[in-house]
């Protein structure tokens, strides 16, 4: 066993009380493969035998083509964004053309945001970017689930800092604060990071205009990053630059 790198899992959030709920946090935007679910007994389901590193993208790269319904400006904005990942990462994107190579392929095929979790061995693994997804902190936070994060608010550790207000959410939504069972996640020693960009905002799936997710600790503000965490940074070194000097 493994212990999936909560890292490599760890996401999210986006937010602001001010601000609408952004398309990636109205949607499920973190897509599971069955044996995805298997493992982290999100389902309460047998778990499955499985080194989480497998789901790190090779040599550090993340190779990637652009598939139908994007327009060469959102092309632009996407590699903005990767160049904004990798400027502070030892994370490296790859465009291709080869369509056997193992490969992410981004598109805009519907309206969500979304993006399966980590490298899958696929010569089209999906990303969508709706219309409204289009900005900085969305398209990165969509490649870091790419990249094998999961949502900061699946942490084993989450009740211990942030309370759920189930009784506030939409029906049907509830699944997305199931918790991956601790046996199967790590935080990289990084601690529960409020300020990751993987972490939802306080109205994420609200029926009602209440909050439902309120950090327990006073002045922290959680779903407002407009980049990656100083944590998100750390993070992705752990699991990308082993041996390089920028693995803090
Ligand atoms: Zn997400």
């Amino acid at each position: 066993m493994h212990n999936l790198t909560l890292g490599l899992l760890l996401t999210i959030a986006w937010l602001v009380q001010a601000r609408p709920p952004t398309t990636a946090e109205a949607d499920d935007d973190m897509r599971l493969t069955p044996e995805q679910v298997q493992l982290l007994d999100m389902n309460g389901g047998p778990r499955i035998a499985h080194s989480w590193s497998g789901y790190y993208w090779k040599g550090s790269t993340l190779v990637y083509s652009f598939g139908e319904g994007l327009s060469s400006w959102d092309n632009a904005l996407i590699e903005k964004a990767m160049a904004a990942i990798s400027s502070q990462t030892c994370v490296r994107f790859r465009k291709t053309r080869n369509a056997k190579d193992l490969q992410v392929v981004i598109q805009r095929k519907e309206a969500g945001c979304w993006s399966y979790v980590g490298f899958l061995g696929r010569q089209q693994q999906l990303l969508n970017l709706g219309e409204r997804c289009m900005s900085s902190r969305t398209i990165q936070h969509e490649l870091l689930h790419s990249l094998g994060l999961f949502h900061t608010h699946c942490d084993p550790k989450r009740d211990r800092y942030v309370k759920i207000y189930t009784e506030n959410l939409k029906p049907g939504f509830e699944h997305n604060f199931r918790l991956i069972a601790a046996s199967e996640a790590t935080d990289l020693k990084l601690g529960y990071d409020y300020e990751s960009i993987m972490h939802y905002g306080e109205y994420a799936f609200s029926k009602n205009g209440l909050p439902t997710i309120v950090p327990l600790q006073k002045d922290v503000k959680i779903g407002q990053a407009e980049g990656l965490s100083a944590n998100d940074v750390r993070k992705l070194n752990r699991m990308y630059c082993q041996g390089s000097k920028r693995q803090q």
